[in-house]
Order: C-alpha cells, then sequence, then structure tokens
C-alpha cells in the first residue's frame, strides 16, 4: 500500500490518504494504528499532497555507501555513524528547498528512508520487519561548507528545508538492492545500489534502537551513495528509488516566510 498526507482543499489540514494507482482515497485513522480505507475516487492530481509523514526525529547515517566515503577522503566507519536532523527541516513533494545566505555551498544526498511503525527499543535485527511501516525517498540536503568548518554536522545538516520527503510511504518495498539515482535538471548526478550500503536496514534499526528509543513516525535516513553534487538558485533536484517513487523539488536562494 501507498501512503500520502493531502488536502482535499486548500483551506483543509492534511489528512491521510490511500493511493490505487493515480486515484487518492481517503484513509480514515491513522497508519500507526487503526484505519480503515474508503474508496479511491479523487485524481492524485487534483489534491495536493504534502510529505507522507511528519516525524518526531530524523535519525541519519554518514558514510554509509563505500564510494561516498571515498569521494570525501574518509573510510567508512566500523559501526553506524548517527547525525541527527531536526524535524523543521522537512519539506514534501514539489516544495522548494530554500539556500540560506550562510552557505555557498548546498548539495543533493539521494538516500533510502526507513519509516517506524511501533515504539522500537533494543530491536534484534531479524525482528526489525515489524517496526517498519515502510519506505519513502529523502534527500538530505546538506550544506557542505559549514559542516566541514563547524567539525560536526547540526548546522550543516539542519536548515530549514534540508528534508525533503515523499512522495508517499510504500508498505510493500524491499530494501535489499533497489537502485537509487539524483538527478538536477534531467542530469544524472548519483547513482547506486542500496544492495552497497555498508549497514543494512535492519542492521541500522537495531543499532539506532539501541541508541535512542524509535518512535511512531520516526525517520531513519539510510546514507547516500558517491555523486553528490551542488544545487543553484533555479536547479530542480529529482531523487528515484526503483519500486518505490520519485521527488522532486525545485531550489530557490532566499529564507522561509518573510
Ligand atoms: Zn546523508
Amino acid at each position: 500500500m501507498r501512503i500520502v498526507r493531502f488536502c482535499k482543499d486548500r483551506k483543509a489540514p492534511p489528512i491521510w490518504g490511500w493511493l490505487a494507482a493515480d486515484r487518492v482515497g481517503v484513509l480514515d485513522g491513522s497508519p500507526f494504528d487503526e484505519f480503515r480505507r474508503e474508496e479511491a475516487v479523487l485524481s492524485l492530481e487534483s489534491v495536493q499532497t504534502f510529505s507522507p509523514v511528519i516525524p518526531g526525529k530524523i535519525v541519519c547515517v554518514g558514510r554509509n555507501y563505500p564510494a561516498h566515503a571515498a569521494e570525501h577522503g574518509a573510510d567508512v566507519p566500523v559501526l553506524p555513524l548517527l547525525f541527527l536532523k531536526p524535524p523543521s527541516a522537512v519539506i514534501g513533494p514539489g516544495q522548494a528547498i530554500l539556500l540560506p545566505p550562510q552557505s555557498h555551498h548546498v548539495e543533493h544526498e539521494a538516500e533510502l528512508a526507513v519509516v517506524i511503525s511501533q515504539k522500537a527499543h533494543w530491536v534484534r535485527p531479524e525482528d526489525t520487519a515489524d517496526y517498519i511501516l515502510g519506505f519513502t525517498v529523502a534527500n538530505d540536503v546538506t550544506a557542505r561548507d559549514l559542516q566541514k568548518r563547524d567539525g560536526q554536522w547540526t548546522r550543516g545538516k539542519g536548515f530549514d528545508t534540508f528534508c525533503p520527503l515523499g512522495p508517499w510511504i510504500e508498505t510493500e518495498f524491499d530494501p535489499a538492492d533497489a537502485l537509487i539515482t539524483c538527478n538536477v535538471n534531467g542530469q544524472m548526478r548519483q547513482m547506486g545500489s542500496t544492495r552497497d550500503m555498508v549497514f543494512t536496514v535492519p542492521h541500522l534499526v537495531a543499532f539506532i534502537s539501541s541508541v535512542m528509543t524509535l518512535e511512531p513516525g520516526d525517520v531513519i535516513l539510510t546514507g547516500t551513495p558517491a555523486g553528490v553534487g551542488p544545487l543553484v538558485d533555479g536547479d530542480e533536484v529529482t531523487v528515484d528509488i526503483e519500486g518505490l517513487g520519485s521527488l522532486s523539488n525545485p531550489v530557490r536562494a532566499g529564507m522561509r516566510g518573510g
């Protein structure tokens, strides 16, 4: 099943929905609890969609693909290298990534995202499937100059709009071997397969749950393949994951609001 958050009209708050091909139906209840699927009668094009989840926390994994670690001259870590992005960074499909004035070098990072279904604490790798609602597409947008200058990553990874997620949560997706690509203005920048991950999805969920309790709706970004590169004002960046979906966002200079 594909799960979305959408608005039937502009004045209404987002609600849960599910997709049948290009039709949307209301998902009455919550995908983290009990729900009932109403008939899918609305066309996907006629509704506004949002990030398919509002995470309480976003746990990210650095250098989880050897070729990406190598392009930054870094070794592959012995244990998963964790960092956090704030929920205020989340935007949905089609929403603009805003380039902050403090940075002169913002880059895309195409990533597979895991959506947690229930509270997870010290889960074993072989049991993690029970704690995963599904998967979505992410872009771990990074101010590379600030990341390097600060020596830790909170500022470089944490700006508003630096975590596009979507377009939906796919509950049937198999993360073992899927092609991940990133295009900027139609030009291929990144290509890799999830099979090249140093630490697999079950290993990551188990490892993170031994550090912090994962809650329903929490999101894990699983690292990026090689080929990260700059984004500039006017770009359109698209992350595709085979069998999952395609997430596109325009890039604009400036700050949110105002
Ligand atoms: Zn990343």
